[in-house]
């Protein structure tokens, strides 16, 4: 069993440790929290064990009946490989202690490339990240275009990728962000950061994103432009989001036209949370003119990198060398048939 601790139990981490502890060759050893929260008692309530960072905060925790089992050091020195999903920068200050340990990292899009010093999406480059001490699995909507952009430059090639992100001003239980009421400029300069980090993973793809942030908390909304190297057919394109494990196809029989319907959608399949783990193309939204491909998908924030985390720490461990029976092993333990 490859031993997992989940460093920063909140939207990511408690989203990891589920799926962790519902795959076959993995158990989670414990998970860490700053304070108490709603998340400390889901995590005592799942049975995994609790750690906090400063052991002098411990009282707090047990006055409240969460029993603490130790110190952050102590969850790694039980760990093959921690998932940092704390607040972005704050896994760069982790790493001096997972290189003190020895342990393996894995840490989210909120830190930079540089950080981890390889960036990761399970079908692009899983078998680069063989072997590594330290990972980035990229953020929620890298991980969507990284998901389609490769699908498409392996069977056509890709002269130019266009895309404008319309994004989700915070997560559901993020009472204190905003913006209420504005459409935000997330950066008003072009390119935002989504096109360079696409290329972190896919350094080939000539890219270039918009970005804005809109008052929602249900998914990002993505606009694509790509301009193929040989003319494409619809029909072939949507065979491929078909065939492909983590992107989904909706479908205008189903009416959805909008992130909240797709999140209710979700939620009538039983989807732990309403996640969507795989990337929402909108079927009848892809248009095909020549070279010439247009389509919007949805992507749920909190969920589609969880999957990406759990086929990162079986590639660092090495334990499946194929990307392909890691992606299936995943989808399978958490009951995960595409959309
Ligand atoms: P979050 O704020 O919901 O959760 C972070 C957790 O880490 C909290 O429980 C917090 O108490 C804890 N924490 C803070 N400092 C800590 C420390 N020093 N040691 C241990 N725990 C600590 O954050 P999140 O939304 O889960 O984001 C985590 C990472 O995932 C970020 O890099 C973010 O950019 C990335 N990410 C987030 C989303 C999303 O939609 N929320 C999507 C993709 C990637």
């Amino acid at each position: 069993m490859i031993r997992v601790a989940i460093n920063g139990y909140g939207t990511v981490g408690k989203r990891v440790a589920d799926a962790v502890a519902a795959q076959p060759d993995m158990e989670i050893v414990g998970v860490s929290k700053t304070r108490p929260s709603f998340e400390a008692y889901i995590a005592k309530a799942r049975g995994f064990p609790l750690y906090i960072a400063d052991l002098s905060k411990r009282a707090p925790f047990e006055k409240l009946g969460l029993p603490v089992a130790g110190s952050v050091a102590e969850m790694l020195a039980r760990a093959d490989v921690v998932v940092d999903a704390t607040p972005g920068g704050v896994g760069k200050e982790n790493k001096p202690l997972y290189e003190k340990t020895g342990v393996k990292a894995i840490f989210q899009g909120g830190e930079d490339h540089e950080v981890a010093g390889f960036s990761f999406c399970s079908d692009c480059n899983y078998r680069m990240a063989m072997g590594r001490q330290f990972v980035r699995v990229v953020s929620c909507n890298t991980t969507g275009l990284c998901r389609i952009i490769n699908t498409l430059d392996k069977e056509y090639g890709i002269a130019k990728v266009r895309a404008v992100m319309v994004r989700r001003a915070s997560d559901p239980g993020e009472v204190k962000k905003g913006p209420v009421d504005a459409v935000v400029l997330d950066p008003v300069t072009v390119p935002s950061h989504h096109g360079p980090d696409v290329q972190t993973v896919l350094p080939h793809i000539p890219i270039s994103t918009m970005a804005m942030i809109v008052p929602t908390t249900f998914m990002h909304m993505h606009a694509v432009q790509v301009d193929l190297k040989k003319d494409g057919k619809k029909e072939r394109i949507l065979e491929l989001i078909r065939g492909h494990p983590r992107m989904g196809l909706v479908l205008g029989g189903t009416g959805i036209k909008s992130t909240a319907e797709l999140k209710e959608y979700a939620l009538d399949l039983g989807r732990p949370r309403g996640d969507l783990w795989e990337s929402c193309i909108f079927a009848d939204s892809i248009a095909v003119q020549g070279k010439d491909v247009s389509f919007f998908q949805a992507i749920h924030q909190e969920a589609d990198i969880v999957v990406e985390n759990v086929d990162a720490i079986r590639a660092m461990v090495g334990s499946v060398k194929d990307p392909g029976e890691s992606i299936r092993m995943t989808n399978e333990a958490l009951h995960f048939v595409a959309i």
